[in-house]
């Protein structure tokens, strides 16, 4: 597997990093190396409505279990991201392949397609067309950097987003889905363990503070005298950080925008980008609720206006008890919940799913230098495999 991941990033990354943005050339040869790896075990990829890519092991049982990630990365990215899962679920094909035994139940891999919106902006659009939570419609009209729609490219790629939808058909032979990810965090190398159940994935809450006062000269307007949109925005951003710690999830004040942005005026105008994340609904609502009052108390104060304008949002999704009792078997009895978004986030809403994680480097990932300890690789694709097993037995 790890021979498989190096050569992957020979044939697709550069001095950068990897270059597996989807609908790409770079994208189109990962595809075409996993296709090679497939027939070396006698199978053949199936590419579904959605352009996703499947293959199936025959076992004694169906319904199947999916075992996958995402070979698309983000430009400049890291070697790991989604092509680790993937290859390690060739691995255990493999495994099965040449052990001259049936696997107790069909195993199928899939590789969704475009997990990471680098190119069109929305996330997970691959395992979100399978499960029936597309806006194929609000995808079609999205537009690259060079202006290109996504139906254009899409096309291109042999993918019809009309039809998209009808990648549906296939969760009816999937009964399980499992995904072995990185961390993408330092958590894990915090706490010296190799190896993790993921427990599910955050709930997301992302929403923009518009605050307005009066712009004014610097040196002419009396501090009492102010209306400053900007303190009441950078406020704010301090409760964020406060709230996320006292409720135990993270809040990020990630943008914030002055006008008219010059350092000789009070700022009469401010916009605060905000995402907030936790585990559970209950913690994030409070979280979203908390966010909103210090800003209206942050605006009062400062004798300012405040508008709010929603940008996006996602509940929480816990993964199957059950499967995450079997992965916390392989995994030593760790669990950790994702801050990050994956594809198993979108099948937990249809279809059993948990994950594993393997500690990255410094928590760094989206950048050339993601990278594992080459022991913590080996020891996740063994775990892997071995949950993949149990699971199929059952
Ligand atoms: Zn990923």
């Amino acid at each position: 597997v790890l021979a498989d991941l190096r050569e992957l990033q020979r044939r697709t990354g550069d001095n950068n990093g990897a270059q597996r943005v989807c609908w790409t050339e770079p994208w189109r040869g990962a595809r075409a190396y996993l296709t090679e790896l497939l027939a070396e075990i006698g199978l053949a990829p199936e590419i579904d409505e959605a352009g996703n890519l499947w293959s199936y092991l025959e076992g004694e049982r169906e319904p199947a279990l999916a075992l996958g990630s995402h070979i698309d990365s983000v430009p400049d990215g890291g070697w790991l991201d989604g092509a680790y899962g993937v290859m390690a679920a060739v691995g255990v094909l493999r495994a099965w392949a040449q052990s001259g035994t049936r696997p107790p139940r069909t195993l199928a891999i899939v590789d969704f397609a475009d997990e990471e919106g680098a190119r069109f902006g929305r996330s997970l659009y691959g395992s979100s067309a399978v499960t029936g939570s597309l806006d194929a419609a609000d995808l079609a009209r999205a537009v690259d950097a060079e202006g290109r729609t996504a139906e254009d490219v899409l096309a291109e790629n042999g993918v019809n987003l009309e039809r998209a939808a009808n990648s549906r058909s296939r969760l009816e032979r999937i009964g399980a889905y499992l995904e072995l990810h990185i961390e993408q965090g330092p958590v894990l190398e915090a706490e010296g363990a190799g190896l993790a159940a993921v427990t599910g994935c955050v709930g997301i809450e992302r929403l923009r503070f518009e605050f307005t006062g009066q712009t004014g000269h610097a040196g002419t307007t009396p501090m009492p005298m102010r209306r400053d949109a900007g303190l009441a925005a950078a406020t704010t951003a301090l409760a964020v950080e406060r709230i996320a710690v006292e409720e135990g999830g993270v809040g990020t004040a990630g943008r914030l925008d002055m006008s008219p942005g010059i350092v000789t005026a009070v700022p009469g105008g401010a916009g605060l980008a905000v995402d907030l994340r936790h585990s559970a609904a209950g913690s994030l609502a409070r979280m979203l609720e908390r966010a909103r009052e210090a800003a209206g108390a942050a605006a009062d104060g400062r004798n300012c206006e405040l508008r709010e304008e929603p940008v996006w949002r996602i509940d929480p999704v816990a993964f199957d008890a059950e499967l995450v009792k079997a992965a916390a078997g392989v995994a030593g009895g760790r669990r950790l919940a994702s801050g990050a978004l994956h594809d198993a986030a979108a099948i937990a809403r249809v279809r059993p799913a948990a994950m594993l994680f393997v500690p990255s480097i410094a928590g760094i990932s989206h950048a050339r230098e993601e990278d594992t300890a080459e022991a913590d690789l080996r020891a996740g694709v063994i775990a892997f495999g071995e949950f993949a097993a149990r699971v199929a037995a059952r």
